[in-house]
């Protein structure tokens, strides 16, 4: 089925050009709120706010159906964009701000398939959702405001679109079931007692503790867990110590674990306990004095992006009947998103969509500073899109 034509495709690189030279921090996305009012506008479809500078618009069908959501974020990230050979006509004009994660594409796209279905008019069935959300990088995410406020009421289905700089240009890609980790992130202050490095006996290094858990953390983890079910530790930043003959008083550690089961997470956040636990006791020189002492300090994060099985296999079948280049059973993402949480309360589809293209120099990571699209896949990406979001509409079985 063809439903986007020339002028379409065109529109929706504009939209995302437009999008991506104006790009906004996660929290501050108001600029970009007001783009995506003018664009629906245009279009004619009466949008209001959610979520702070979030946007909830309905397209009514003339035909019955179901409620079909479609969801795109809204953030860009503080990276300053480096100049490249094809981003001269829309590089960022918010210096240290940048799209650099794609999500001036999925606006893009979710706008286009606004486009093409909206002009269906009469014929559209049921009740077409679109969800512009704010304040995807960062936690809490925009997705649970979106859903106290009332986003997801009446919504049968949703689906959303996440650009990937790692899969080929084109390419589709998702899974049933689990595709995407649960990230938790910690904080440990390790306290020691400071001195001389010339009187060992009489300090605690928290530098020694602070190393001892990173070079244990991981094995100690492994000895507790399913050794099938895949799991990342990672550090951000260690801070401690002022003067190079000193032993100090604190060290500051933080991270981020990844799992793609809360079990696991539950498992690992209590073998860091006692990972921690033991290492106080093995670093007690008095057990009258208050050190050393650790605390530690967990925030859960996004919860695992858990596809609805059925709805995975429905639209593989449809996707790949209309000649799309898909891939069902990609690997598991250790990436974290907030996606997720519509997917505890409604059955969803949360795709990756490709955009490796050496072809045309298009190779960069997600979150590098050259980091860019190839805009041809804007009009695959919509096409699938309102081809699922067509079917889901019009479909009367509970899937
Ligand atoms: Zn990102
Ligand atoms: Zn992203």
């Amino acid at each position: 089925m063809d439903i986007i034509d020339k002028a379409t495709k065109q529109w929706t690189i504009e939209v995302r050009r437009q999008l991506h030279r104006h790009p906004d921090p996660t929290g501050e996305e108001e600029g970009t709120q007001a783009l995506l009012f003018q664009f629906l506008e245009e279009l004619g479809i009466p949008a209001r706010p959610i979520a702070g500078n979030g946007i909830i618009a309905d397209i009514e069908g003339g035909l019955p159906g179901r409620t079909v959501a479609l969801r795109a974020d809204l953030d860009a990230l503080l990276i300053d964009e480096v100049p490249t050979d094809r981003n001269t006509d829309y590089i960022s004009e918010n210096p240290g701000v940048m799209h650099g994660c794609g999500h001036d594409g999925h606006m893009a796209m979710v706008l286009g398939v606004a486009k093409v279905l909206a002009a269906k008019g009469d014929q559209l069935p049921g009740r077409l959702r679109l969800i512009f959300q704010p304040h995807e990088e960062k936690h809490p995410g925009g997705a649970t405001t979106v859903i106290d406020e009332g986003g997801l009421e009446g919504v049968d289905a949703i689906f959303g679109y996440h650009i990937m700089g790692y899969l080929p240009s084109g390419l589709i890609a998702f899974r049933p079931g689990p595709q995407m980790a649960h990230i938790r992130t910690f904080e440990i202050t390790f306290t020691g007692k400071s001195g001389h490095h010339m009187d060992p006996e009489r300090c605690i290094d928290p530098i020694v503790m602070a190393s001892r858990f990173v070079d244990t953390i991981e094995r100690d983890v492994s000895n507790e867990l399913d050794p099938t079910h895949p799991f990342v530790f990672g550090f951000g930043s260690i801070h401690g110590g002022t003067q190079f003959n000193q032993t100090p008083d604190k060290v500051v550690l933080d991270g981020t674990f990844r799992t793609f089961d809360t079990d696991d997470a539950d498992t690992m956040s209590q073998v860091m306990e006692r990972n921690l636990d033991s290492m106080v006791m093995a670093f007690t020189k008095d057990p009258e004095e208050d050190v050393p002492s650790i605390e530690f300090s967990l925030v859960k994060g996004y919860p695992v992006v858990e596809n609805d099985p059925d709805l995975a296999t429905r639209a593989a079948a449809l996707l790949r009947n209309e000649g799309y280049e898909i891939d069902p059973v990609t690997p598991l993402n250790f990436g974290a998103e907030d996606f997720a949480y519509y997917l505890k309360e409604v059955p969803g589809l949360f795709m990756f969509l490709g955009t490796n293209n050496p072809g045309k120099g298009i190779t960069a990571v997600n979150h590098s500073s050259r980091f860019d699209i190839d805009e041809d896949i804007l009009e695959i990406g919509v096409r699938a899109m309102a081809t699922l979001a067509l079917d889901s509409l019009a479909q009367e079985d509970s899937v």
